[in-house]
């Protein structure tokens, strides 16, 4: 594996967005809340094979502003904390000692995905207390809030807004002894009163669902993903699988506009 820190020009960043792991495949309506524990082992042994080195968003931070970033970097993360992950996640990313996050809805630890239900789907059961400490006790694992309830952001009124956002990090700040300052946005929904409210919140990056990888000129606090979700091995709108993973973290194009207002000479 590369490890030799090289100075700029920019590597593009992707960041992967999972939620569930599941043991077996399940109903297609479910197709992107979930990937296979095979295929995700899969996928990490081709991240491995392929050289690239998962940093923490602590790392992406510092690279946004020096530079500086591993070869071939990458972001794993976990939106929602499925109870699965226990299984299906922690073991093998505690074997490679990769680091990677989790977004917790703080409120619903031990329970279930239950903001799911209104829009048709069942809920799952999530991380408990226990498995949480456990994970952050043996293994690379960053928690960060993905505030206390999952709403629309968007759709709340400023103080609701402001409590979903505070109170979420700081019963995970205080359960787990950390300064937390990431924030998922749920369903990537976010406007300008949000990406605000996050920022006088204290939060210094946030995530989307937006798709790209992570360039030295984004905004930290509306960072675009690229979503891994269920694919079948063989499919027409798909294609092979395996390389529909390849080309999604390596080489599909970004269609966001460049800011080129904000271009240093160095990332050009
Ligand atoms: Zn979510």
């Amino acid at each position: 594996m590369t490890t030799t820190d090289s100075p700029l020009p920019w590597t593009p960043v992707p960041i992967l967005m999972y939620h569930a792991v599941e043991d077996e495949t399940r109903d297609p309506k479910y197709k992107h809340f979930y990937v296979t524990a095979s295929v995700f082992e899969w996928q990490m042994r081709y991240l491995q094979r392929s050289g690239y080195t998962p940093i923490h968003f602590a790392q992406l931070a510092q690279a946004m502003v020096d530079g500086v970033l591993p070869a071939r970097p990458v972001i794993l993360t976990f939106d929602d904390g499925y109870e699965n992950l226990m299984t299906n996640v922690y073991p093998l990313l505690g074997e490679l000692n990769w680091p990677y996050t989790v977004f917790l809805v703080s409120d619903r630890i031990g329970a279930t995905s239950e903001w799911v239900t209104p829009e048709g789907y069942d809920a799952s059961r999530l991380l408990a207390w226990h498995h949480i400490h456990e994970m952050a006790a043996n293994s690379r694992v960053d928690f960060q809030p993905h505030t206390s309830t999952h709403p629309r952001l968007s759709s709340l009124a400023r103080e609701a807004l402001r409590r979903e956002l505070v109170d979420s990090r700081d019963l995970l700040s205080q359960n787990l002894g950390k300064e937390m300052n990431v924030i998922c946005y749920p369903y990537g929904d976010h406007n300008d009163a949000v990406v605000d409210a996050a920022r006088d919140a204290g939060y210094t990056m946030g995530v989307t669902t937006d798709f790209g990888r992570v360039r030295a000129v984004d905004d930290p606090l509306t960072l675009p993903r690229i979503s891994v979700y269920h694919v079948p091995p063989v499919s027409l709108t798909y294609g092979i699988g395996t390389l529909n993973f390849d080309w999604r973290v390596r080489t599909r194009k970004d269609n966001r506009p460049l800011p080129t207002a904000a271009l240093t000479p160095a990332f050009r």
